[in-house]
């Protein structure tokens, strides 16, 4: 039965924080001016989908609510008005889903940080479910050829992780920490090889990274076995020049500031609900940047997909279904996952 007759379709819905996602029925939305209706066929499971069903951050959804901001489909329906996608393009949406267009940030490239902006399965319903909603002017462009479970996690994990490597300034040839090889990590590892940075992996499970060794890590270090900031201290004779956080832990920020080199930056992408202990005569002294950098904008989208495309990203990928979502909930909980977890419709 096509989604047009039965006017429903399946979603992992957030009924209540702290619970788990119930799968069910839920009503088909239409979509409005400058929205598309997509038939979802992959989406990433990001851990923070994962914050948003336990309500962590200061900044809530409301539940119910459908997760989901790592979303790969096909258009299929076109709202009243103009588009720049046609039916039958494949799309993606993103943890930026909408945003004003005309405030400050919007009109500066920091698009990011507009105050109206809507969250992809946070604000909006996301890509846990067979269909979903996509803004049009928003909605990533998702290139030619390309494997689609593959591509499901650059569209958070990948555009996130690209972008903060930016932020970082580091320079080819440079050292480059990724502290946490998780889903966002392991990818941040081989953007950062990709772009002649010289990364050292840092984690506290040995199977992320053996994964890290296997992407191009030049060094790993267990922050479990040592402590992290001696070790990268030892490897890059005094520090790296770029540290960039994707942990969950709060201990991996208060550990980047003692890998950092004097005069280095460190980028923060890890969103645990924490505090994290610093040192103001550290961070003076000897000079260090600290800088929060949230997801990307279009346009490193669109460039964080062309490295993709081009062969240099290849995300690690276990696929599952939608009735899973709860076991790989538990597991991410757990720390067990190794890459991503992609659903597949
Ligand atoms: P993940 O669960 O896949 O990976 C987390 C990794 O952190 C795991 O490999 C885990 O072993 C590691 N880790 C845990 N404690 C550590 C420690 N003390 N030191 C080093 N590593 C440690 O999660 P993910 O999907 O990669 O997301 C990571 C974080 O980034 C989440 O908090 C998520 O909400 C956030 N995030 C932020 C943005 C952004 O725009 N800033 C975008 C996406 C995700
Ligand atoms: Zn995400
Ligand atoms: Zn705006």
């Amino acid at each position: 039965m096509s989604a047009a007759e039965s006017q429903t379709f399946n979603a992992a819905v957030v009924e209540k924080f702290g619970q788990e996602v119930t799968v069910k029925e839920i009503d088909l939305p239409q979509p409005g001016p400058n929205q598309a209706l997509v038939k979802v066929l992959t989406s990433g499971i990001c851990h923070t989908d994962l914050h948003a069903l336990e309500g962590d951050w200061p900044v809530k959804p409301e539940p119910p609510f459908v997760p989901g901001h790592e979303g790969v489909g096909e258009v299929v329906e076109l709202g009243p008005g103009e588009h720049d996608v046609k039916v039958g393009d494949i799309v993606g949406n993103a943890w930026l889903w909408s945003a004003c267009g005309t405030c400050e940030f919007c009109i500066t490239g920091r698009e990011t940080h507009c105050p109206d902006a809507e969250y992809g399965g946070y604000t909006q319903n996301g890509s846990f479910g067979e269909y979903m909603l996509v803004d049009t002017r928003y909605a990533a462009r998702i290139p030619e050829g390309v494997d689609y479970l593959e591509a499901a996690p650059i569209l958070c994990a990948g555009v996130t992780v690209y972008k903060a490597l930016k932020q970082s300034e580091a320079r080819p040839g440079q050292f480059m920490v990724i502290s946490g090889i998780g889903g966002l990590g392991h990818i941040a590892v081989q953007y950062a090889v990709a772009m002649g940075l010289r990364v050292i992996a840092v984690d506290i499970a040995t199977e992320k990274l053996d994964l890290a060794s296997r992407l191009g890590a030049e060094y790993t270090v267990n922050a479990g076995d040592e402590d992290p900031g001696s070790a990268v201290q030892k490897y890059t004779e005094g520090g790296s020049h770029g540290v960039l956080v994707t942990a969950v832990h709060e201990a991996a920020f208060g550990q980047a500031l003692d890998m950092a080199r004097s005069g280095g930056t460190i980028v923060f992408n890890g969103l645990p609900p924490g505090e994290f202990p610093a040192s103001v005569f550290d961070i003076v002294f000897r000079g260090l940047t600290i800088r929060g950098s949230l997801v990307g904008t279009r346009q490193d989208m669109t460039e964080a997909l062309d490295f993709f495309a081009r062969g240099l990203i290849k995300p690690t990928v276990t696929e599952c279904s939608l009735d899973d979502v709860n076991d790989v909930f538990e597991r991410m909980r757990n720390g067990q996952i190794d890459g991503r977890v992609a659903i597949r419709y």
